[in-house]
Formats: structure tokens, C-alpha cells, sequence
């Protein structure tokens, strides 16, 4: 899998579901019966565009938003999107954030939902909130061998801060993720992505986990530790791993992976 980063690529990530690759992803589907867009993004300027997209790849029109999460950076075509007649679909969580918004969801589900498509097409929705966000759901499209994980992978940054018990959460999560059936992950933001990053990052986070506390116990500084924690060679590669991520989640688990002392 190529996981070069071209900005505003548009392409059929499996059939019928497509992404246009940027820094805020954005990605839609043919259900056979109607298109779906997955979220909103932040610049409501993108509203014609994107709807102009998937009529041009699908020949669908817009007829529902399935929303991943609540951030701001998600859901602000939604208004628009709704005037003009889509029905956003949510976790519950995020009719409770969105209030009396005018983009808030029309319909929610409690743990798990099924949008239906024609034939066999559908979208298999799971909340898996709790790091990220409190409202993070996962998406698979099973007749694509898609799955859309949102912000839940980060290239390589911890999505969250990592407190013990967010990391419990986020490992846990991850490893549900790996059991899906998917040839291709899409996420929030950069490349698309597969299952052995996330494998991969959930042993570098180990790693980590496992390295960065005791050089902290031991009174060194964040320049110190990142000199003796270099980024792993195989991940070198990912999306802006090198250029900041690495150095972050080394701060991150400074500040916030305080696990309790054995024998208190
Ligand atoms: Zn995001």
C-alpha cells in the first residue's frame, strides 16, 4: 500500500467508497440507494464542493451524513447539508454535545447502528468513545472491506492524553479495531492508512509506555529523553511522524503516564 500523502487526492479507497486525501479528510459512499458523506469538516465553503464530488463519483445525491465524532473540525457543513435534506446520523453522545444546534444529529444509536443500503451495501456503526473524544465511533463498510476509524489513529501520534486510564481504553479499543475484516482504514486526517499500522503503532505505544516513565523517574529532560528515545526506523515514513509526532507523544507520556508504583 502507497501511503504517500497528495493533497487533495481523490480516490476509490474500495468500491463505492471514496476519500479526498488532505489534512482534513474527507470521505463519502455509494449505498446503492444513496450517498453518504462521513462528517462535515471545519469550512463550510466545502458543503457545494463535496456534494459536487460525490455526485461526480458515484452519480448519488447527498442523502445522509454519518458523523464520527463531535470535534469541530466534523461537523460544519452539517447545517447546510440538512437544509438542502440529508439526515445526519450519530452516536447519541453527540445529540447530547450539539444541543439545540441547527447541525445537531435526526437520528442517533446507543452503542451500534446499521445504515442500510441497497443490496448487501451498508455501514456498520460502533461507539468506541472514551480517548479521543467521548464520542468516537468506528465505521465499517463490509461489502468494501473498508473500515473509517476517524481520529482513533493519528499516524503515529497518541490521539489523546495519555492518562493510565486512557491508555487502558485506547489499547483496548485499538485491538477491537484489528479484528475487523479490512483491506483499508481511512482516518481523520492524512493518508489512508491499514490494520498493521495500528498494529504497529500499538507496539511502538508500548514501547513507549515502557521506556519514557523511568527516564522521567529519573529526572531527565524532555531533550534528554528524546535524545535516547529515537522514532522507530520502520515508521520514519508515516505522515509528520519524524517532524513532530514522535516528540509530542514523548511529552504527552511525561505529562500525563503517571501509573501507579508496584506494592502501593
Ligand atoms: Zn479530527
Amino acid at each position: 500500500m502507497n501511503f504517500e500523502w497528495v493533497e487533495n487526492e481523490v480516490k476509490e479507497v474500495g468500491p463505492g467508497v471514496w476519500i479526498r486525501v488532505a489534512i482534513d479528510n474527507i470521505s463519502w459512499a455509494d449505498l446503492g440507494n444513496g450517498g453518504v458523506v462521513i462528517d462535515a469538516l471545519e469550512d463550510i465553503e466545502q458543503a457545494d464542493v463535496v456534494r459536487a464530488l460525490l455526485k461526480e463519483t458515484t452519480g448519488q445525491d447527498l442523502k445522509w451524513i454519518v458523523t464520527t465524532h463531535w470535534d469541530v473540525d466534523h461537523i460544519a457543513c452539517n447545517p447546510q447539508w440538512k437544509r438542502e435534506g440529508a439526515i445526519d446520523i450519530a452516536h447519541e453522545s453527540c445529540a447530547q454535545s450539539a444541543g439545540d444546534w441547527e447541525g445537531r444529529p435526526d437520528m442517533t444509536f446507543n452503542d451500534q447502528g446499521i445504515l442500510r443500503g441497497a443490496g448487501d451495501r451498508r455501514i456498520e456503526m460502533k461507539w468506541m468513545g472514551g480517548t479521543h473524544t467521548p464520542w468516537d465511533t468506528v465505521l465499517y463498510f463490509p461489502h468494501a472491506k473498508v473500515l473509517h476509524i476517524a481520529d482513533l489513529f493519528g499516524w503515529g501520534l497518541i490521539p489523546c492524553q495519555p492518562t493510565p486510564e486512557k491508555v487502558t481504553r485506547l489499547k483496548q479499543v485499538l485491538s477491537e479495531v484489528l479484528n475487523y475484516d479490512a483491506d483499508a482504514v481511512i482516518c481523520g486526517h492524512g493518508p489512508v492508512t491499514n490494520l498493521e499500522c495500528i498494529q504497529r503503532f500499538l507496539t511502538y505505544f508500548d514501547d513507549l509506555l515502557e521506556t519514557v516513565p523511568p527516564l522521567v523517574e529519573r529526572g531527565l529532560s524532555l531533550d534528554e529523553i528524546e535524545a535516547k528515545v529515537l522514532p522507530p526506523a520502520d515508521m520514519n515514513a508515516w505522515w509528520r511522524f519524524t517532524a513532530w509526532k514522535h516528540k509530542k507523544n514523548i511529552e504527552l507520556i511525561s505529562t500525563h503516564y503517571k501509573p501507579t508504583p508496584v506494592g502501593t
